[in-house]
């Protein structure tokens, strides 16, 4: 068909820069060592921190949930699309999180959107971190509220952002809890210090912190013994949690204004049966097998210690994200490829995802894997590393 040749250009030179990546299909479940091509190879590269995509209890929910409801709601929330346990999801959830009442959308991203873009208007500003993830950004680009974007972490840029936004009616500061591509976390009590002394409401999008860190994976609100202080938190329930969906945890009046207000909610389809039913129970296995989080943190050291003794670069990471900084875009896929080659399936990450010059390789060790299969993965990596001459 004609009309696409100005995009198939754009490919053509993305072909030509060695920067064009087809989409790499998994033939098996999401564990931790996954089948490409039909080879098997060590997943480095799935938001499943816990293993809980695969988890049995999880599955039999799903099943069951589907069996006894069916496979879809059939309408969105506010028209016919509430099941008695979407409700019920909530509460456990807020209840889960220490807050007054919780919302679930179709997706993290959406959760975004739906926040950014219904809680302020044209009177009020948003200061946001400038590495903040995409669906943040493109909820800011929704809002009519004005935009700051401070320095990265930076608190300095920040309370400057603040002192210089006093005339509007609301401020909201939004950061990450754990930012995706470093795995660094925000100085969250700092922030919330800053927030405290402007009188600003803030935001945390716990997205890589969601069954990660805090008490039971709560996030970085609890890990920092932050209950109580930050207005509202975004979480995710497809990465750590493993299923899909994304959650505002807030007041009730947040809650409620959001049924209101929130356009994703509003105008798109409920989750079927079987992810709110699995999501539930991730929920409470969260709660009864506290030992899944303490072997992904167990992991995450064993991992980082390999690498770094390798010679790599890997940032200034703090949690199970570990990114092995390359620099150059063509070699990242380079060593990415190299990587599947030796068995280990980590993608290379670049421009736009990561500022130019910063291309990488992003790790990410779950509760799955075991130090047999990390050796493995790391005899490859320095393989693969010397012979590009990256150690
Ligand atoms: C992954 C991610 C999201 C999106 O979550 P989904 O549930 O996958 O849509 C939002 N925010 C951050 C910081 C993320 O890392």
């Amino acid at each position: 068909m004609k009309g696409f040749e100005y995009i198939e250009e754009e490919l053509n030179q993305m072909k030509a820069e060695g920067t064009f990546r087809p989409l790499i299909p998994i033939e098996s479940d999401q564990g931790a060592k996954v089948t490409i091509e039909g080879k098997e190879l060590i997943q480095l590269s799935s938001n499943n921190y816990l293993g809980l995509t695969t988890h049995p209890r999880l599955k039999l929910a799903a099943v069951r949930a589907a069996d006894e409801y069916g496979a879809g709601t059939g309408s969105v929330r506010t028209i016919a699309g509430t099941f008695s346990m979407h409700n019920d999801f909530e509460e456990k959830l807020a209840e889960f999180k220490h807050t007054e009442a919780t919302l679930v959308l179709q997706s993290g991203f959406t959760a975004n959107q739906a926040v950014l873009a219904s809680l302020l208007t044209k009177e009020d500003v948003v200061i946001s971190d400038e590495l903040n993830h995409a669906s943040i950004i493109d909820g800011i680009r929704l809002t009519k509220a004005a935009r700051k974007i401070y320095k990265h972490v930076d608190l300095k840029s920040l309370e400057e952002a603040l002192q210089s936004t006093q005339d509007y009616r609301k401020r909201l500061v939004v950061t990450d809890g754990v930012f995706s591509m470093d795995g660094n976390i925000a100085p969250l009590p700092e922030i919330v210090e800053l927030c405290e002394k402007y009188d600003a409401l803030i935001m945390v999008d716990d997205a890589h912190a969601s069954g990660v860190l805090g008490r039971n994976g709560r996030g970085t609100v609890d890990h920092f013994d932050l209950n109580g202080r930050v207005h509202i938190q975004v979480g995710t329930l497809s990465k750590a949690v493993g299923v899909l969906g994304g959650y505002i945890a807030s007041t009730q009046a947040v809650r409620d204004y959001l049924i209101h207000k929130g356009r994703p909610f509003l105008f798109s389809t409920s989750h079927p049966p079987a992810v709110t039913a699995a999501c539930s129970e991730a929920v409470d296995v969260l709660l009864e097998e506290p030992e899944l989080i303490e072997q992904l943190w167990e992991n995450t050291r064993y991992f980082k210690a390999g690498l770094t003794k390798l010679g790599f670069d890997t940032g200034h990471s703090d949690t199970p994200i570990t990114p092995v900084i390359v620099g150059d875009e063509a070699k990242a896929h380079q060593l990415s490829d190299k990587l599947k080659e030796y068995g280990v399936f980590a993608q290379g990450i670049a421009f736009p995802t990561v500022a130019k010059g910063l291309a990488r390789v992003r790790t990410i060790v779950t509760a799955q894997h075991n130090q047999t299969i990390l050796d493995e993965a790391l005899t490859a990596f320095e393989k693969a590393g010397k012979e590009l001459n990256i150690i």
